[in-house]
């Protein structure tokens, strides 16, 4: 695997571009690894996010039915298309956050990080079995924090509400050519049963998230423009808003389901427009 991807970086001088987060796994037993996380057969349905040169791409489709990989940079399209002949791989040139996803029921990826969150974000709106995922370590304590901790964040409030998340690996930045400055983490995410997942308003979950270490109040009123509360209006209605649902708690303290309530509650009384 290791050989692999030196001979076809110096067959194709290829300069790793960083602004596209090209930072390869060098290391065959994570690979592995992670490919046994996904549980793969010959019925799955595999997206890889920026497949790079293909190492990760080419253990998956050893084992899934198809692989769909969607890769931005034109010269790495190049080089999979003339090096491999995958007969279940499809590469999908474009911008992961542009390009329409195929149908997929599994997801295994090492991310760029740059698109990290709004690719987390897209991938909990998609209804899978689970998804394997290298992310920054910094990023991946986000996303499984618990209700009242450190690292507790929106990004985990919504992965919470949606999924489970658990930080399976981390991963020393010795493991990726060329190195990057931070360790990673692998991440895998199941999807919770319909019944137990929670819909939330995106602009309420900005508002209180941009002041996640003050109480719920104090929280919505601060950033009530972005619930579309002018001063009057939040002045009008400040008794009722008092009494919101987990007055009492920090931002960072909120459950899924305690923004539920405080959600419904403003619904309930006229002071948010939308739901979910
Ligand atoms: N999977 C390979 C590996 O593990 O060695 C490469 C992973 S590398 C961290 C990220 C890959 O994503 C690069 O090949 C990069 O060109 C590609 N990429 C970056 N931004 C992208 C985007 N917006 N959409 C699709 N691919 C992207």
């Amino acid at each position: 695997m290791r050989d692999r991807l030196f001979f076809l970086i110096s067959k194709y001088n290829l300069r790793p571009n960083r602004d596209l987060g090209q930072n390869f796994l060098i290391v065959p037993d994570i690979i592995e690894r992670n490919v046994d996380r996904a549980e793969l057969s010959e019925s799955d349905t595999v997206l890889e996010i920026g497949p790079g040169l293909g190492i990760l791409t080419d253990e998956l489709s050893k084992r899934a039915g198809k692989v769909f990989a969607i890769e931005k940079d034109p010269r790495i399209v190049e080089i999979l298309k003339r090096e491999y002949s995958w007969s279940n791989v499809e590469i999908i040139e474009g911008d992961a956050m542009k390009v329409e996803w195929p149908e997929f029921n599994k997801v295994v990826s090492n991310l760029p990080y740059q698109i990290s969150s709004p690719v987390t974000f897209k991938l909990l709106n998609y209804e899978f079995e689970k998804a394997v995922l290298i992310y920054q370590l910094e990023f991946a304590e986000r996303m499984v924090a618990k209700p009242g901790t450190r690292n507790y964040s929106r990004l985990s409030l919504m992965v919470r509400a949606k999924a489970r998340a658990e930080l399976v690996e981390r991963i020393g930045r010795g493991a990726f050519w060329p190195k990057p400055k931070v360790d990673s983490a692998v991440v895998v995410l199941e999807p919770k049963p319909r019944s137990e997942r929670v819909e939330l308003n995106e602009n309420l979950t900005k508002a209180l998230f941009q002041h996640r270490r003050k109480k719920v109040y104090a929280a919505l009123r601060d950033s009530r423009h972005m619930i579309g509360l002018d001063k009057e209006t939040f002045r009008r209605n400040r008794e009722i808003i008092q009494k919101v649902p987990h007055s009492e708690k920090r931002v960072y303290e909120l459950s899924p389901l305690d923004v539920l309530d405080i959600q419904d509650y403003l619904l309930e009384n006229g002071l948010l427009y939308e739901k979910g």
